[in-house]
């Protein structure tokens, strides 16, 4: 568990270049049926309010800066979730001609969540291992 963390953790999703598979799952992972909030996992809008990135894709270059400087605006202790094989080593996408790398290439990664997508139970077991529930 990361420190500061235990119980709840509040975070910020940043696609930096995915094809919304991920976010097709971190949808159904929030939803009815998973609930991840049932764990004290709750999404947020702003990275001033978050605890967390969860981050999706590989980065892309127009998306590298924002995401740098939305973990810059997280008040620490902070960490960042790397979801899916796209965010964890480019997946499909590596050596694309529009993509920098992936998300530990550009913000340190705590969490890493594999799966083309991920399952959402996969999803809720890696939050899990924040919030301690
Ligand atoms: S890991 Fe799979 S589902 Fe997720 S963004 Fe990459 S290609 Fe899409």
């Amino acid at each position: 568990m990361a420190a500061g963390l235990a119980g709840s953790v509040q975070i910020r999703h940043v696609d930096a270049g995915s094809c919304n598979g991920c976010e097709v799952e971190i949808g159904s992972a929030f939803g009815p049926v998973h609930d991840a909030e049932r764990y004290g996992a709750r999404l947020v809008a702003s990275p001033r309010h978050a605890d967390a990135l969860v981050v999706t894709g590989p980065v892309t270059r127009n998306m590298a800066e924002p995401l740098r400087r939305t973990y810059e605006a997280v008040p620490g202790p902070k960490v960042v979730v790397a979801v899916g094989d796209c965010a964890r080593n480019c997946g499909v996408f590596a050596g694309a001609y529009g993509v920098v790398g992936s998300v530990a290439e550009v913000v340190p990664v705590d969490v890493e969540i594999a799966g083309c997508p991920p399952r959402p139970e996969a999803i809720v077991a890696g939050l899990r291992t924040l919030t301690g529930r």
